[in-house]
């Protein structure tokens, strides 16, 4: 008998809800806005009730609880949501499901699903990072998250900003670290209107660039991943690709050799599904170690 599983894409803004195969493949699919915690989990139990899951998978907005002899674990820690602080999410999807469920962060769980299916399919790792409302990245190698003392969060690294650009950053907590300096929302304050009214903007896009290139540099430098793939609505301005790639070869200046870049540093396989994707396989993984 076919067995279906269930996933969660859980953003600040919206829920999207899957119902998938043990292929990993979508097959039916429901979107909620992301309301007070309670609400937006009776508005998504039946939909998986329905289908009669044997296990799910989330990919959550965070920070997030990873830690299995934590107390908090799968709470949502420290949000900017908060109605969401402190919230119980995961234990509450057990107990009101009754299936096995496992979880990572949103960007971790599309660096799984590229991996398996997508830009990486076929590699050993790959980086997935989204730069979008805010910056993050996850890293999977061998099919295995990278979960240490908690997740990462490569969006917040130190970057080294340009002479010419005196902006403050946006980051609530560190102003112009990497997310404060080029996610939408700081390409948006510093240039006066959104970024997709400015791709004809060369300046905004060679800063972009450099300083995604810084970044994709460290994460190369300490994780050597065989693909680094990125995604989010700032990443659909395709003329950032080149641009970056060019900046990271300076930056990196030939000091250790990365995979051609052309294919090192691509767009993801999955489009937006990538997050998706990554939480159905994530529910296979979890139904298989129950
Ligand atoms: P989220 O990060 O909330 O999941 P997105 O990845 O779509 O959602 O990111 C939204 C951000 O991306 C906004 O700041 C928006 O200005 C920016 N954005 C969306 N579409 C484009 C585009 N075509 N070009 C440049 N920036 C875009
Ligand atoms: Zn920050």
């Amino acid at each position: 008998m076919m067995a279906y599983y269930g996933a969660i894409e859980a953003g600040g803004t919206k829920f999207c809800c899957a119902i998938g195969n043990e292929h990993g493949d979508i097959l039916e699919e429901m979107t909620i806005p992301t309301e007070h915690p309670e609400k937006t989990i009776q508005q998504l139990i039946p939909f998986f009730k329905q289908h009669d899951i044997a296990a799910l998978g989330v990919g959550s907005f965070g920070p997030i609880c990873v830690q299995k002899d934590d107390p908090s674990y799968g709470y949502i820690m420290n949000t900017p949501k908060v109605e969401w602080k402190h919230y119980p999410f995961i234990p509450e999807l057990e107990k009101q499901l009754g299936v096995p469920v496992s979880f990572t962060t949103d960007v971790n769980a599309a660096a799984l699903g590229e991996l398996t299916k997508g830009a990486a399919k076929g590699l050993g790792s790959c980086l997935y990072i989204t730069v979008g409302t805010g910056i993050g990245a996850g890293a999977v190698v061998k099919n295995e998250l990278l979960h240490g003392h908690s997740h990462p969060e490569m969006g917040h690294i130190l970057i080294r900003q340009d002479e010419s650009d005196t902006f403050a950053g946006v980051c609530p907590a560190h102003g112009n670290c990497l997310e404060g300096l080029a996610a939408g929302p700081a390409i948006e304050k510093r240039w006066g209107k959104p970024a997709k009214e400015l791709t004809q903007e060369e300046a905004v896009w060679a800063l972009e660039a450099d300083y995604l290139a810084q970044a994709l540099m460290q994460y190369s430098l300490i994780l050597s991943p065989e693909r680094i793939i990125m995604g989010g609505g700032v990443m659909k301005q395709k003329q950032l690709f080149p641009l970056i790639r060019e900046k990271l070869a300076a930056y990196v200046n030939d000091y250790v050799d990365l995979p051609p870049l052309d294919t090192y540093i691509v767009s993801p396989g999955l489009e937006d599904k990538a997050g998706m994707t990554g939480a159905l396989l994530l529910a296979i993984q979890a139904k298989r170690n129950a």
